[in-house]
């Protein structure tokens, strides 16, 4: 190759958009073909919203029947291909939506040296982009419209001109400019001045030094991404939910997902803003969402389930419906179960969050706590011996009004699912696994309850909380006369036993237990 030419006439490929080209564009030639389906469709608010609707009612038709609550039906059928579908189109359209923002950005700076950069709108981050073309994108377009000129390219031969004119790849100001236009290549967020739009001439070592930094600076910020990915996003959420819980803020019924209160084996909590929910058809706010939610996602991992069979298999109001259901779906079962639940003490007045709406396995529900910081458990915080006091009669109260209002025993009731709320009331939380009393266990749960609390709140200091028998009966109105824990249990196992035969002579089951009235139809 003659390197004059090539000095006096760079490759096209080489160059970029200089006064030499100014009509080209960077995006390259709009093509004369019309697309089947235009950017303005796709932009369209119309077509995301119908998009929306279809995938709604494909996916969730559970959603629609939350407020009252009957369980879904055997028609609630598979829609895995559909929620693949529906992923599908919601990446193309963020793809298409990205690639639209990419259009504004560079619009929006022009050629100015200094650019504001959108990179934070984008709707696909590099890390959820299923391909990596997202990324490429990102790295040769990103500059494309204010690339400052190339330095003249130097051959291989490591020298251009001829004769006198000769200059080597080491020449000082060739190698000064070149080290200048190549900190264009740093990571954008790296400050590098208007450097490069000058002819400011670099020394090798100042240029080796930036890039040592710009590259080490890459890399940190790369890791706090990640850090604050994970803080997030992580954990139990795999994309499905990722999309479910993208799909709650997307519509805006969440206005923001802030980060994770808890992890813990069986699920998730996350803390988020309420946002507006505005009915589909009528585009009309039809629901109020508290300003503060928490977000409880049921692990889909499945292994920490199959120890808590026993809540939900002998539940008759799951029975039926248990054999024939997947795993996914008994996941979902227990976001149904700790919906139902907490509708029942919702009615009953006991303190609890507030469902706002099931989507899967995932419960949105109103926060207990202010600002992000959730009330504090009853284990963790240190109360006068009057609070004390006051919290074990409160929790005394919702125990007898659980049982005989709701007719639930909540069957995981400790300090560690009792909030303390506004330094005066004790707040119930975690009842998914909580079950009737006429499950075949329940008055087994029952004591174990009453064991955690009447020791958390002896060992706390009150001296009128009742020993666990007597706390047992103070709650169920059973009389069990035993006064030993052994007799006790005993005759617990043989009234469940009575009632399991109760059932199954008789079909539906009963409630053999005295209670002060009728337990409240749930319209199960
Ligand atoms: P797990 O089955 O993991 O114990 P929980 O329902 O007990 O699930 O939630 C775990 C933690 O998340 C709770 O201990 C509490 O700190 C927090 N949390 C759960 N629900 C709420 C809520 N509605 N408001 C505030 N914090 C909550
Ligand atoms: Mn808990």
């Amino acid at each position: 190759m003659d390197p004059v030419g090539v000095a006096a006439a760079p490759p096209r490929a080489e160059a970029g958009p200089g006064p030499a080209w100014p009509s080209k564009c960077p995006w390259g030639a709009p093509k004369a073909a019309p697309m089947s389906c235009s950017l303005a469709d796709v932009m369209s608010e119309q077509l995301a919203k119908e998009l929306q609707l279809e995938e709604e009612s494909a996916a969730f038709p559970e959603a629609a029947a939350v407020a009252e609550g009957p369980f879904i039906t055997g028609e609630n059928i598979d829609t895995s291909s559909d929620l693949m579908l529906a992923q599908m189109l919601q990446m193309e359209f963020d793809r298409e939506y990205d690639a639209q923002l990419r259009r504004e950005e560079k619009k929006f700076n022009g050629d100015s040296k200094v650019s504001i950069s959108f990179e934070n709108y984008r709707k696909v981050h590099p890390f959820d982009s299923d391909s990596s073309e997202d990324e490429v994108d990102w790295q040769d377009t990103r500059h494309d419209p204010y690339r400052a000129d190339k330095p003249t390219i130097t051959p291989k031969k490591g020298f251009i001109g001829k004769g006198k004119d000769i200059t080597t790849k080491h020449d000082e100001v060739v190698c000064g400019r070149k080290n200048t236009a190549r900190m264009e290549n740093f990571a954008p967020e790296f400050q590098v001045g208007d450097g490069i739009g000058m002819d400011l001439k670099l020394s090798n070592q100042v240029f080796n030094a930036l890039k040592q930094h710009a590259y080490s600076e890459e890399r940190r910020s790369a890791r706090l991404h990640e850090k604050k990915e994970h803080s997030t996003a992580e954990k139990a959420v795999d994309p499905k939910t990722r999309l479910l819980l993208y799909k709650m803020v997307n519509s805006g019924m969440l206005e923001t997902i802030t980060g994770c209160i808890s992890t813990g084996k069986e699920s998730v909590v996350f803390h988020a803003y309420g946002g507006k929910y505005v009915h589909y058809f009528t585009n009309e706010e039809d629901k109020i969402i508290p300003p503060e939610c928490a977000i409880k996602v049921f692990k889909t991992t499945l292994n920490e389930f199959k120890n808590r069979d026993k809540y939900i298999k002998d539940d008759y109001r799951f029975k039926d419906r248990f054999s024939k259901l997947n795993p996914r779906k008994i996941i979902r079962m227990w976001a149904e179960k700790e919906m139902h639940n907490l509708t029942r003490m919702q009615n009953a007045g006991i303190p609890c969050p507030q469902v706002v709406i099931l989507k899967k396995h995932v419960l949105v529900m109103s926060f207990i706590g202010q600002d992000q910081a959730p009330a504090p458990k009853l284990k963790d915080v240190k109360l006068s011996s009057e609070d004390m006091k006051k919290a074990y009669y409160q929790v005394l109260n919702m125990m007898q009004q659980l049982y005989k209002e709701c007719n639930l025993v909540h069957a995981d009731l400790s300090e560690y699912n009792m909030l303390w709320h506004e330094g005066k009331v004790v707040w119930l939380i975690d009842v998914s696994q909580s079950v009737e009393p006429t499950h075949p266990h329940g008055l087994e749960f029952l004591f174990r309850d009453c064991r955690n609390v009447s020791q958390f709140f002896q060992k706390g200091g009150v001296t009128e909380a009742l020993n666990e028998r007597e706390l047992f009966n103070a709650v169920s109105n059973l009389n069990i006369t035993a006064d030993n824990e052994v007799d006790f249990q005993a005759e617990i196992e043989a009234l469940e036993k009575m009632n399991e035969d109760h059932v199954q002579k008789h079909g539906k089951k009963v409630s053999m237990f005295p209670s002060d009235g009728d337990p409240p139809s749930c319209g199960e």
